[in-house]
């Protein structure tokens, strides 16, 4: 595939990008920390040399009534110049573009500073907001036009006014959280008029050639959001103030309907993007769930946008352009939409990386140095195909290790085997093509359906053994657990036929993908359709109503579920910040019923007998799941590694085999990568 459309320059006039292809806006958390600024220049001058056309900041405040956190980035003195021109020299030394992102939190913002358009309490910052006085509103649009100013100054080549995801300008748009009846409330007019005075100012200072590209939520997804003609109403008034381009904006983050989680389908709300693109004449940039180069042509090529935005896949991939230009598409790492080490590290105020690549944010960190000439490759056994192995295996023999990879199984992936089969989770199947891809690349001599034991190894010369076997399933001393009425996630996830009526044990991250791949109906095409999605969710992508929002299709679950934990507390409260709510959502909506502190006594052909709340009870179920965890398998590590035998191998262990708990392939590929550096 050539990528015409992806790869054709975008000429504005005063300034070209070189391709379609914007990195949107990602807090990485390092823009809130001066001392950090080296590295994010490295972080984004590795994705300007992979070739994208324009990189947008994280979200930087314009003052710091607007700041997320406290003391978060700031642009809003001459002393912050320096910092940013890393920043900008370091792009610009690649031959890319980048955008500054002003951001004000408004009532998100995690600190007592906060203003909005009116009073209302968001709920998910525990800071009531002051409604802005109409001083305000005009000292927070000079506040913006400074920064934008400055970020010329930097040598930004342009500035993106964040003005969706319920943003500042987000709740100035939306009746939902402005009340006021001066001339910055009522009608949609006075609604965006701090967007339009802000845009105006900011071309007032800038002049005409500095991109100014403004993000427009094109659907809230909260009640009290706008309908599709106040959004076209606003575009075409913020394009005749000034606007270069339009980002699409989907959702605010207080919304209940997930945006940019793995299950919701590729390209999801693209059909709005095209829509804004016929109301506007500027370009549009169509973003959410885009993260292979396929996706991203077919939608230019419909007329879907004019760019595409794509944060996340950017950091699963800073060469994602050049290989996609160069014909190896195959050869992508592909962002999974996880959120597990990027957006859920945000939320705690981690750095963000990337599950897939844990050399994102920590580019002059974790460095996979080729070997100098003088030095001896080593050969290295790894045993285990998992995540954790294939990293160790493709990042040594890409630095010039000589690698053998054996598994016990048919195929490379380890447990993304199973993972991949869970509704929703088809693109963990991406993970494994890329390591497929880099195995071949780098010559890795791979055996599979090879058990490896101590007398394979012991005949064998290798000057590193890395054990990365992974895990086995726990199987816990519940009496009757051996009965035939009982499946561990493995059979269940490989096809065992189950019952009707379904008690699952354990409510960690397979339980709940456990159920959730029980509530779906075999037979039924993977994955959902964009429409079956829509409906599942309620939402109305023609946005007549205020929002978006529909009445949810009620659920009609081929299963009855229980699921069952021990500890005391809710179910799925070790789930990721940002995806552990769709599980609960999906679970609840499909009526399974969820129990905390559970004893278990035994099971038998009834089912399972359970004891909570002193109480003893009978869950009367044809078939029981067990999701308990799991256990580490390092029979193949010594016991006393540190001393290894004269002119034996050394031996390293990582991932699941390293430590059960706790394990995710996050850790799993980060200990891999880590170990292959330092060999
Ligand atoms: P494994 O993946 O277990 O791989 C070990 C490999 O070693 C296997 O291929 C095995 O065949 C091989 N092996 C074992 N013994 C030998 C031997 N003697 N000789 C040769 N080969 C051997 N994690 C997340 O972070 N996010 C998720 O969303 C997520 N979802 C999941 C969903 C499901 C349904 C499951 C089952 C797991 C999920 N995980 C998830 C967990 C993740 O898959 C594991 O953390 C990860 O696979 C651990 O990697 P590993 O390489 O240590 O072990
Ligand atoms: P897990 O998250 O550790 O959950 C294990 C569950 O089993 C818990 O509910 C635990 O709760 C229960 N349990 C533990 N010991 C038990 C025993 N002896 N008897 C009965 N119940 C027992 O592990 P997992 O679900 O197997 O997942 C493995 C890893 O994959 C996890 O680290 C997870 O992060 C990762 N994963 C992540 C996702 C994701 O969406 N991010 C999805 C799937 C998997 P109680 O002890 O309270 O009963
Ligand atoms: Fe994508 Fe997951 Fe990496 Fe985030 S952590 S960039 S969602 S693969």
């Amino acid at each position: 595939m050539s990528y015409r459309h992806l790869l054709a320059p975008l000429d504005l006039g005063y300034t070209t990008l070189r391709n379609r292809v914007v990195m949107g806006s990602m807090h990485t958390g390092m823009e809130d920390r001066f001392w950090n600024y080296a590295k994010l220049a490295a972080y984004f001058r590795e994705r300007a040399r992979g070739g994208v056309g324009l990189i947008i900041t994280g979200g930087i405040s314009p003052n710091r009534e607007g700041w997320l956190l406290p003391f978060g980035g700031t642009l809003n003195s001459v002393f912050d110049l320096h910092n940013h021109r890393k920043l900008t020299e370091a792009v610009h030394a690649e031959g890319g573009k980048i955008a500054l992102q002003i951001l004000h939190a408004g009532r998100y913002g995690y600190q007592p500073m906060v203003v909005s358009a009116s009073a209302v309490k968001s709920p998910i910052s525990k800071f009531k907001p002051r409604a802005l006085t109409e001083a305000g509103i005009a000292r927070t649009v000079r506040d913006y036009a400074r920064c934008a100013r400055l970020a010329q100054r930097a040598g930004y080549d342009g500035i993106e006014i964040m003005g969706s995801e319920g943003y500042l300008l987000n709740q100035f748009l939306c009746p939902r959280t402005n009340l006021r009846t001066d001339g910055y409330g009522g009608s949609i007019e006075n609604r965006m008029r701090i967007a339009r005075e802000i845009v105006e100012r900011v071309r007032a200072v800038c002049g005409s050639e500095f991109i100014v590209v403004y993000r427009l939520s094109l659907i809230d997804l909260v009640e009290g959001g706008n309908t599709w003609d106040e959004t076209v109403l606003v575009a075409q008034a913020l394009e005749a103030a000034g606007v270069t381009m339009f980002n699409t904006g989907i959702g605010w983050h207080e919304a209940r309907v997930p945006t940019i989680v793995t299950s919701v389908p590729r390209a999801a709300f693209a059909p709005l993007s095209a829509r804004l693109k016929a109301a506007v004449r500027v370009p549009v940039i169509v973003s959410n769930r885009i993260n292979t180069p396929e996706v991203a042509e077919r939608l230019l090529a419909e007329g879907a946008g004019d760019l595409v935005s794509m944060a996340r896949p950017l950091l699963a991939d800073p060469d994602f352009v050049v290989k996609a230009a160069e014909g190896r598409t195959h050869e992508i790492n592909t962002c999974i939409a996880c959120n597990q080490a990027c957006l859920d590290h945000t939320f705690r105020n981690q750095r963000a990386t990337c599950l897939v690549n844990p050399r994102a944010g920590r580019e002059t960190e974790l460095v996979y140095r080729p070997l100098a000439h003088a030095a001896r490759s080593r050969t290295v056994a790894v045993i285990g195909a998992g995540p954790a192995g294939l990293s160790a295996a493709t990042v040594a023999a890409a630095r010039g290790h000589r690698v053998t990879l054996f598994d016990a199984g048919a195929t490379i992936g380890g447990q993304f085997n199973l993972a991949m089969r869970v509704p929703g989770k088809e693109e963990f199947a991406e993970t494994i093509r890329y390591f497929q891809s880099q195995l071949d690349r780098h010559g890795v001599d791979v055996r599979l359906q090879t058990r490896v034991d101590a007398p394979l190894l012991a005949a064998s010369h290798y000057d590193d053994v890395i054990v990365a076997t992974g895990i086995a399933p726990r199987r816990p001393a519940i009496p009757g657990i051996d009965g035939p009425n009982v499946l561990s996630y493995v059979d269940v996830l490989l096809g065992a036929p189950v019952g009707r009526t379904v008690a699952v044990i354990g409510a960690g991250g397979i339980g709940f993908d456990v159920s959730e791949f029980l509530l779906h109906r075999s037979g039924e095409p993977l994955p959902q359709s964009r429409e079956a999605w829509l409906d599942e969710w309620g939402v109305d992508l023609d946005v007549t109503t205020r929002g978006g929002l529909k009445p949810v299709e009620p659920a009609t679950p081929p299963r009855e579920l229980w699921l069952l934990q021990r500890k005391a507390g809710k179910l799925g409260a070790g789930l990721g910040k940002t995806s552990g709510w769709v599980h609960r959502a999906t679970l609840i909506r499909n009526g399974v019923r969820m129990l905390d502190g559970v004893s278990y006594l035994e099971i038998d052909p009834r089912g399972i007998r359970i004891a909570r709340n002193g109480e003893e009870q009978w869950l009367e179920v044809e078939t029981i799941v067990v999701c308990a965890g799991q256990e580490s398998m390092r029979d193949l590590y010594p016991t006393a590694p540190a001393t290894p035998a004269a002119n034996g191998p050394r031996f390293h262990v990582i991932g699941g085999a390293a430590l059960a708990t706790e394990l995710d392939a996050k850790r799993a590929i980060r200990e891999g990568a880590e170990l292959a550096a330092r060999l």
